[in-house]
């Protein structure tokens, strides 16, 4: 694996989330031993503590006894906290039962799963739908169930984290590829040859927002005969018709093997699907480890993640709504004096690179009422520790001019 990427120049890069956990398996990190650890990460300034929101999610929370805007949720709709996603879920406790008891394979398989399943499966356009635990079940699941001995997965320097463990847990050779490069990706192909070949890729990835090159990508598989697994979490109900994602925003709908995507970020809810063929979904239930292995999930997220997709189908201008709020927010930003560029993206990074100084805007901005988590290594690169903001349906375009005005003064 080592080998392969180095010849694409990013094995020792560190600074990507692939570089970071082969820093790890080779032995180079921090020492052993739970404190050692726990006063690295102290000294690194990466030290990671849990805050609690003690309200109910939505635009505005209660965070440690204060009053925020809540500016780094992935709720992108506000359909968290929609009383008709509520009541699903509540409706689905009355009626099914607070969990489902088994894995699917055995008796956890519920009427609300099949209904999901069959909604989601028209939403992408793909034949069928696998449900599973969360993204992070169904990533590492998918890749490691797909890429198998002998071949090859090809991954995205960028890729979240439950993509670079199902890499892990693959017995395929991993080659990363610079993020978003289709010539780095040719030339990973290239090295596959004669091998089957999977090809792995954030669609919208998710600490920069930015948009993965699909066309391309699903050009050069064709070329190759290798397959695509694209994953959806920050598209689904964020871009493209009603909220369909990048794939159908870029009319690629039936062009890519497996579409994953997560109820809990605009669906407002928890859990996780792949979208694919029939004989697709028919191999991932007897062949991924995260389906057959782990409990299938409880009716109330799932009948509430449905709600949320009829809301999304009924009302397809709440996407509008988020566009509108995300432009307003970058073009205040930019009126600020910050480096944002124009455009209906919710996912906002401002790169301020030194972790410590990012979490000191941070807690600078929480004492002004904007809450934005500081976001550091290993998620993102080395040097670009940042504030991930993220614009909602639910937030008014004033209340992000405000924002963007406290963080502006901040930082200026
Ligand atoms: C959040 C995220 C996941 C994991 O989804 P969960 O349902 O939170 O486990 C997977 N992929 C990407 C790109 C994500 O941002």
């Amino acid at each position: 694996m080592r080998a392969a990427a180095a010849e694409l120049g990013v094995a020792t890069d560190a600074r990507t989330a692939h570089g970071a956990v082969l820093r790890a398996a080779s032995g180079g990190g921090p020492p052993s031993g739970v404190s050692a650890v726990v006063e690295d990460l102290r000294a690194a300034g990466l030290l990671r503590e849990l805050r609690t929101v003690e309200s109910a999610q939505g635009a505005h929370v209660r965070l440690d006894g204060r009053d925020v805007l809540l500016l780094c949720s992935n709720d992108y709709l506000g359909l968290a906290e929609d009383p008709r996603v509520r009541d699903a879920a509540a409706r689905a406790v009355h009626e099914w039962g607070a969990g489902a008891g088994a894995s699917r394979l055995v008796s956890g398989n519920m009427t609300p799963h099949r209904e999901l399943e069959a909604e989601l499966a028209a939403f992408k356009g793909t034949e069928a739908c696998v449900l599973f635990g969360s993204g992070f079940l169904a990533n590492t699941g998918v890749v490691a169930a797909l890429a198998g001995p002998g071949e090859v997965v090809v991954s995205d320097a960028l890729n979240h984290a439950s993509i670079v463990d199902g890499c892990r847990l693959a017995q395929a050779e991993t080659i990363v590829y610079p993020h978003a490069d289709l010539d780095g990706l040719a030339a990973a192909l290239d090295r596959a040859a004669g091998r089957r070949a999977t090809i792995v890729t954030d669609s919208v990835f998710s600490m920069d927002g930015d948009v993965a090159p699909l066309h391309g990508i699903v050009e050069l598989a064709r070329r190759h005969g290798a397959r695509v697994i694209v994953d959806e979490a920050h598209a689904t109900g964020v871009i493209g018709p009603a909220g369909r994602g990048l794939v159908a925003e870029l009319g690629l709908e039936g062009e890519i093997d497996v579409v994953v995507g997560t109820l809990s970020k605009a669906l407002g809810s928890y859990g996780a699907f792949a979208c694919c063929s029939a004989e697709l979904a028919t191999f991932l239930v007897n062949r991924a480890r995260t389906v057959i292995f782990s409990t299938g999930l409880p009716p109330s997220c799932v009948a509430a993640a449905g709600e949320a997709l009829r809301i999304l189908r009924n009302e397809p201008r709440v996407v509008g709504r988020l566009h509108a709020n995300a432009r307003a927010l970058r073009a205040e930003l930019a009126a600020q004096g910050l480096a944002v560029e124009p455009g209906d993206m919710p996912i906002v990074p401002l790169v301020i690179g030194d972790p410590e100084a990012a979490m000191g805007l941070c807690e600078a901005a929480l004492d002004r009422g904007v809450f934005a988590q500081a976001i550091r290594p290993p998620t993102v690169p080395d040097g670009t520790s940042r504030l991930r903001l993220v614009a909602m349906a639910s937030h008014t375009e004033a209340e992000l001019r405000d924002a963007a005005r406290v963080l502006g003064a901040l930082t200026g």
